[in-house]
């Protein structure tokens, strides 16, 4: 579903990311750990062309993204959910607003079907009973899950997540990670960088280690957390469990 080939992002004379390789399938929820600075945000930005890359190619399904021309790029990021630490919510608008908005300028929705789909995904992630609350009176942990609940409207074909839980206080981290373990039991394909990493042991299909700009290690949770391979994985873990 996802294909990074031989992605290299360069800024200015910093070489950010050096050739990665990484496919994500179908259905799979494949988890990105590494260090602060090893270039995991911007590996995820380069998926949807937030960051364009300095070389390699990367697929969405079969279609190249990586050659799309600028002016058509939107289109494409409507397959390409991204979910942020920061939630972005739209602060005057209504969290059903915010998830019927995009519906109707990208997809053309009608008002009525746009907003049945979003009363079903507010359902979906637990916060039908908010929908005409504004953002400032959700918590951290319900604004993220309105957040995902906006990408999931676009129907997209891929979801990628950069530290969606790291904004949050402790105790609303559960419900989210709830709604992306939901997500993966629905058969959506997710790319997730994060620190939780009791989660990863219970949800991810795949572990990825980067360090320094390139995959050190990848494998199985059980095998990445259980029997850690290169020193450099071993370090990491060390820091944060
Ligand atoms: P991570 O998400 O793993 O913490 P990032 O992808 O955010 O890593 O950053 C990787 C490296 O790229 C860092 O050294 C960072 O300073 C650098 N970097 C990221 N974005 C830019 C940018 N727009 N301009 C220059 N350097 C950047
Ligand atoms: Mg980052």
């Amino acid at each position: 579903m996802l294909e990074i080939r031989s992605l290299e992002k360069r800024f200015d004379e910093i070489e950010v990311l050096r050739s990665i390789d990484l496919e994500v399938h179908r259905g799979e929820l494949v988890f990105v750990i590494g260090p602060s600075g090893s270039g995991k945000s911007t590996m995820l930005r380069c998926c949807n062309r937030l960051e364009e890359p300095t070389s390699g190619a990367i697929f969405i399904e079969d279609r190249r993204i990586t050659d799309i021309p600028r002016k058509d790029l939107d289109a494409m990021r409507q397959q390409v959910g991204m979910v942020f630490q920061s939630f972005n919510l739209y602060p005057h608008m209504s969290v059903l607003k915010n998830v019927v908005l995009a519906q109707k300028y990208a997809l053309k929705r009608n008002r009525a079907a746009a907003e049945e789909k979003a009363m079903a995904l507010l359902e979906q992630v637990g916060l039908a009973h908010k929908a005409q609350a504004m953002p400032s009176e959700l918590s951290g942990g319900q604004q993220q899950r309105v957040a995902i609940a906006r990408a999931l409207a676009l129907d997209p074909k891929v979801m990628l997540f950069d530290e969606p839980t790291s904004a949050l206080d402790p105790e609303l981290v559960g419900s989210v990670l709830k709604v992306m373990k939901d997500m993966k039991e629905q058969g959506m394909t997710m790319l997730v960088v994060s620190h939780e990493m009791a989660f990863a042991r219970e949800a991810a299909d795949r572990v990825v280690f980067m360090d320094g700009g390139v995959v050190v290690e990848q494998g199985p949770p059980e095998e990445i957390f259980g029997n850690p391979k290169s020193s450099r994985l071993r370090e990491f873990l060390s820091h944060v469990s």
